[in-house]
């Protein structure tokens, strides 16, 4: 049998050429292809240039996909350079040898039998299998095999291509992965997720997107978002696009309706640049922008500021009310004790003008006496019957929380610092709430006011709640101020007394008398040190069963 390495291409193709292929012809190996056999015949034969079957030949092995032709039983009577490159084996180890040289073990049976049941079915197959190189490294292999008819209908050979598909399949597997985990991390995020297109539909969403959506009956929430949204950023979704204009954080309120009612959210909206995926688009880049729109629902937190705020208006009412009815009272003790005044005034004219008869005098003292004591009774009865709020176990951490969330603004605007320190868990304060706020309240404010005092030393305080072995609750608050001055300290839990430097209209002087009176009532006390670092130390000590005495006024 002639030899022909149909590997060499320089054989075939230069000088030679001629007489290596006509060698071959004369005695050609046993089962070569008869396509093979033509192609070459027909290319000996033939002088026309116009695509002679050498032509084909020459495709087949500068072919960048592995090419090898097997008779019926997949024994290879030819495979191509890309297929030597591709399984590193010399054309010369292949031929005569079955095509399973190149299979793995792990690839399941069942794989070759749908290849033979096609094969032997006269159809054409495809598939991925597990094949080995010469050195057994395995690669994934995506294989076509198809039979080769001759004239009369038999198959007289197959036809195998095959690609090297590793890489791209593991790409492929790991997009998808990434792709799953991403997907699995939006869905499952506990904030609203939304991507939309640039005529704002929506084309991706997260559960707690759909979730919202069926909160709100079925409406887009996106929709409901940007009628907010539109109004708090001054443009539209239109707008926004124009100047790919992202935003953060921007609180919104949206009436969901039905039992969840008004609910919070704090959105963000970043521009994303989608390059389109169609082929005519692979050099022509065209780039759609999308928005990612992420909402994070504070509906809790704002619900329970909102409290907050209810709680401490309701305090500061009942405050105001208190004051009211004490200034009532006042402007009643005046009206009534100006009688007897005014009488005891004319005894003293008389007494002056040495006019004064002992008698007339005596039942003078005695009509002053008479309409004192009226007027005393008068203001006894008029006195209002104090309905104090009923006590209740209160979480004092809670109550300095409200304080802070009511004094936010304040702190921000005179850009003061606070470092709030609560002890985790904190026995329960037996209580009137509205009285304890109200308290805190004037110590956080004058907290405030120290900073704000010339000679403070920074615009800072802190806050700490603290759980004492013997069972009681200490709120401490620290601030950077001056200071309190002995002469000060004396007289600060006077009512009407106003020691700060900086006169502030708003202060009229009652707040420490009414921390003093909160805390007579619960039982508790109050201490103030000067800290070294100058700044005051208040520390107020709270039982926390305290019955008060007031049990059996109640
Ligand atoms: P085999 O005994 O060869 O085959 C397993 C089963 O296939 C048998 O039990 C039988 O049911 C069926 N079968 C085998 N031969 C025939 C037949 N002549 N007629 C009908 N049914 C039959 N395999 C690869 O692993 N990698 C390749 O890249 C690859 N390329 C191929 C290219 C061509 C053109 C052809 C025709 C086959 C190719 N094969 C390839 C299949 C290969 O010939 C083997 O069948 C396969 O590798 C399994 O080998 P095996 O020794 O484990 O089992």
């Amino acid at each position: 049998m002639a030899e022909l390495d149909l590997s060499d291409k320089t054989n075939l193709i230069e000088g030679a050429v001629g007489d290596v292929v006509t060698a071959f012809l004369s005695n050609p190996p046993a089962d070569v292809p008869s396509e093979v056999i033509e192609a070459l015949s027909l290319h000996m034969a033939s002088n026309d240039a116009s695509l002679p079957p050498r032509l084909f030949y020459e495709v087949v092995e500068h072919l960048a996909v592995a090419i090898s032709i097997t008779d019926t039983k997949a024994n290879i009577l030819y495979a191509n350079p890309a297929f030597e490159q591709l399984t590193s084996y010399h054309s010369m180890e292949l031929v005569g040898k079955n095509q399973s040289i190149l299979s793995h073990k792990k690839t399941p049976k069942a794989m070759y039998e749908q290849l033979w049941a096609a094969l032997s079915a006269g159809k054409k197959w495809s598939g991925t299998l597990l094949n080995e190189r010469k050195d057994g490294a395995p690669y994934l292999a995506d294989l076509t095999v198809a039979p080769v008819f001759s004239e009369d209908g038999q198959v007289t050979h197959y036809l195998g291509i095959h690609r090297d598909v590793t890489e791209m399949t593991l790409l492929q597997t790991r997009v998808h992965n990434q792709k799953n985990m991403i997907e699995t991390v939006i869905d499952m995020a506990p904030v609203v997720i939304a991507m939309l297109d640039e005529n704002g539909k929506v084309m991706v969403e997260n559960s707690a997107y759909k979730v919202l959506m069926t909160d709100m009956g079925g409406r887009e929430p996106v929709d409901e978002f940007f009628t907010v949204l539109t109004d708090v950023l001054g443009e539209n979704f239109k707008g926004l696009r124009k100047k790919r204009r992202n935003f953060d954080s921007v609180e919104i309120r949206v009436d969901v309706g039905g039992a969840k009612g008004t609910r919070w959210f704090s959105c963000s909206g970043t521009w994303v640049d989608n390059e389109e995926i169609t082929a005519d688009a692979y050099f022509d880049k065209k780039r759609r922008s999308g928005l990612l729109l992420v909402c994070t629902e504070n509906t809790k937190q704002m619900r329970h500021f909102e409290e907050a705020k209810t709680n401490a208006i309701k305090a500061l009412m009942a405050e105001q009310q208190a004051s009211e009815g004490i200034s009532e009272i006042v402007s009643a003790a005046i009206f009534q004790l100006q009688g007897p005044i005014n009488m005891i005034s004319a005894a003293v004219e008389l007494l002056d003008r040495g006019a004064g008869d002992p008698e007339n005098l005596k039942s003078l003292l005695k009509q002053v006496q008479h309409s004192g004591q009226e007027a005393l009774e008068r203001l006894q009865d008029s006195m209002p019957d104090s309905a104090r709020e009923p006590r209740m176990p209160v979480n004092i951490n809670e109550l300095v929380r409200e304080i802070m969330d009511i004094t936010f603004d304040r702190l921000l605007r005179e850009n003061v610092v606070v470092s709030w320190n609560p002890t985790p868990i904190l026995p329960a304060v037996m209580g009137r709430p509205n009285a304890l706020r109200s308290m805190l309240k004037h110590l956080v404010d004058n907290a405030v006011d120290a900073v704000n005092e010339p000679g403070a030393s920074d615009r800072e305080f802190s806050i700490v709640t603290h759980a004492t072995k013997d069972g009681q609750v200490q709120v401490i608050i620290t601030d950077t101020g001056p200071g309190m001055a002995d002469a000060i300290r004396t007289k600060a839990f006077e009512p009407f007394f106003v020691g700060w430097q900086k006169k502030r209209r708003s202060r009229s002087g009652m707040g420490l008398s009414i921390v003093q009176e909160v805390l007579n009532d619960h039982g508790g006390s109050l201490d103030v040190f000067n800290e070294f670092s100058g700044g005051c130390r208040i520390t107020v000590t709270l039982p926390v069963d305290h019955d008060g005495g007031w049990g059996h006024h109640e």
